[in-house]
């Protein structure tokens, strides 16, 4: 897999995480949504949803992170020794910032 395809894999995963966070209403909150009650709503679900949303932030800001260094060209390098990431890992997850070595 290439560089262009990992790219893919990131956007396409970017837009489901994206969709998911608008799902739970953590982003784009519907303007309009002006009923008292609408809003009690929408802040129970919030609530009860905040564990996964913390979980989708963070895959979000992996995942832009991950385009980011892309975009400078330190894509696929480990941060903690340098090497290059194995191409497995990368595979398996596009977002990785360390090799299997120095994996978490
Ligand atoms: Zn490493």
């Amino acid at each position: 897999m290439n560089n262009a395809e990992l790219k893919l894999k990131l956007e396409e995963e970017l837009d489901v995480v994206m969709q998911e966070l608008a799902d739970l209403g953590h982003e784009d909150i519907d303007p309009t949504a002006t009923e008292l009650d609408e809003l009690a709503d929408r802040q129970e679900a919030s609530e009860e949803s905040a564990g996964e949303t913390s979980a989708l932030s963070i895959r979000k800001r992996e995942i832009t992170a991950a385009l980011a260094r892309m975009a400078d060209g330190t894509y696929g390098m480990c941060e903690e020794c340098g090497d290059k990431i194995e191409e497995d890992r990368l595979e398996a997850n596009p977002a990785a910032r360390t090799c299997k070595l120095h994996m978490e």
